[in-house]
């Protein structure tokens, strides 16, 4: 597996060395690598490397000294990373307390370690967590280049779409208008900014917003996005036939937001309708929707079926690209 190395010439090795030491800038994790006359030092973060070196990616090896959650429990546990937060789906206690104990005590970078104790719950769709070790649940999350502030506790935020966020941003053109509907801390509306359309974001929660707001300062685009806390439905007076993109990401409840969206749709608009239904049949139900929403005003035409994720034995959760052009 590659990591990001400062790369040196070996007469260089070892005062190289000595500077990323000082800095506190050396991988704990990966040893220095040899290859012809360059040595790869491992570096455990790229941002403060001095620019007079080079970062480049590189095979090292894995410091055989490093102590794993497994070398201590004497089993692999399961868990999920978002930022230095350490998240475990665990339903006996005392096995989460050891893990909990084991990541902690581990070479894993990790400030907290929570347990899930409900289901993705209310409007929100915030669950609640048992926080084992550390205090915090406040965390920041990197994707695609993109920063996000955030806390499990008080909003949604899952990085598993991290791969499906990235397929809608890479279609947003320049200065196109870009509203996205159940925008939660910004995964979608922010990245939607970098690529340059002028954004519009609501979230029924408070906090989500205010994290977005946040989050579009810290990724520069603060004055491409306009976040809006409330009911999306509220936005329709102001934003009537404004949006050329539409996300909505509800997936359990989107379609009773599908007249909303045509509402807010413009002339000629796409829209990105998350959906969760069983997989022998999970399209109709959403095309279904828009189209009764949208025909005869707007020729709709679906443009991607796409699964996103099993979500659950028999139940997936897929998402339609579908355009509107105003008839
Ligand atoms: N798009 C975000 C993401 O990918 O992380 C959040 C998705 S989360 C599944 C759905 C979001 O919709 C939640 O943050 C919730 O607060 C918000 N929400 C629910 N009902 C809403 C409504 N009527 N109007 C606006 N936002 C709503």
């Amino acid at each position: 597996m590659t990591v990001p190395c400062v790369r040196v010439r070996r007469e260089d090795g070892e005062a190289t060395r000595q500077r990323l030491e000082a800095e506190g800038l050396l991988s704990e994790t990966h040893d220095i690598a040899v290859d012809g006359e360059w040595l790869y030092v491992p570096v455990a973060t790229t941002d403060e490397v001095p620019t007079d070196l080079a970062v480049v990616a590189h095979d090292a090896p894995v410091r055989e000294t490093q102590t794993m959650p497994r070398d201590i429990l004497g089993f692999e546990p399961t868990y999920e990373r978002l930022g230095d937060v350490i998240i475990l789906d665990e339903d006996d206690p005392e096995r989460a307390r050891a893990i909990a104990d084991a990541v902690m005590e581990s070479d894993i970078r990790a400030a907290t370690v929570v347990n899930k104790l409900s289901k993705i719950k209310g409007k929100e769709r915030v669950r609640d967590w048992s926080v084992l070790a550390g205090d915090g649940t406040e965390t920041v999350h990197r994707e695609y280049g993109a920063e996000f502030l955030l806390d499990i506790a008080t909003v949604y935020f899952s990085p598993r779409l991290a791969t499906e966020r990235h397929r809608v941003v890479e279609q947003v053109e320049p200065a196109e208008n870009a509203f996205d509907m159940f925008a939660g801390v910004g995964p979608y509306a922010i990245p939607m900014a970098m690529q340059g359309a002028d954004v519009v974001a609501t979230d029924i929660n408070e906090a989500a917003i205010e994290y977005l707001r946040e989050n579009a300062r810290r990724n520069g685009v603060e004055d491409r996005v306009e976040a809006v806390a409330g009911d999306v439905r509220e936005a329709i007076p102001d934003y009537a036939d404004w949006a050329d993109r539409l996300v909505m990401n509800l997936p359990h409840s989107a379609d009773a937001f599908v007249d909303t969206a045509v509402a807010l749709a413009s002339t000629d608009a796409v829209i990105h309708f998350y959906d969760i239904q069983h997989e022998d049949d999970p399209y109709s139900p959403g095309e279904a929707a828009i189209r009764e929403a949208a025909e005869p005003e707007y020729e709709v035409t679906v443009e991607t079926r796409h699964e996103v994720r099993t979500y659950a034995p028999h139940e997936v959760n897929v998402v339609l690209d579908v355009r509107l052009t105003r008839r």
